[in-house]
């Protein structure tokens, strides 16, 4: 998919629902979102059953990180991914979507110094990742 169709389908998601919060918008599409206690390797997925899809979150991340890992696994789920429910998991271009779909809905392109349609899969990880922190108790 393209770069240009996931920003469209996060800029209709936000002005739809006038919020970038992937928390509020789940809501608003009827996707339940959990967290659970897991240990510190595994950060959220999705499952999808009988067409109902709901995320779960690890809980011991921090607020800014759990709207990461929440877009990530929304992103998957507006853009139709299947079979790759993990935040990691071994499709790199389902992984590179559902990337791009979070730094569109949280970030602000203008405070980067390249678009993010020109980012490499690597850099758009990255710029993720720095944001994605356990809490303090870790
Ligand atoms: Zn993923």
């Amino acid at each position: 998919m393209s770069s240009n169709k996931i920003k469209k389908a996060v800029e209709n998601l936000k002005a739809t629902y006038n919020t970038n919060n992937p928390f509020v918008i789940c809501e608003h599409l009827g996707i339940t979102v959990r967290e659970r206690n897991f240990n510190e390797t595994r950060k959220a997925y999705f499952v999808s059953i009988y067409g109902q899809p709901s995320i779960t979150i690890n809980s011991n991340y921090i607020e800014k990180s759990k709207n990461i890992l929440c877009a990530h696994e929304l992103g998957h789920i507006i853009l139709g991914h299947t079979g790759v429910n993990n935040f990691e998991s071994e499709n790199q271009e389902a992984e590179r979507e559902a990337n791009l779909f979070a730094l569109y809905m949280l970030f602000d392109e203008d405070d980067f110094d390249m678009k993010f349609e020109n980012m490499t899969s690597y850099l758009i990880k990255y710029t993720l990742d720095r944001n994605i922190k356990l809490a303090s108790k870790y």
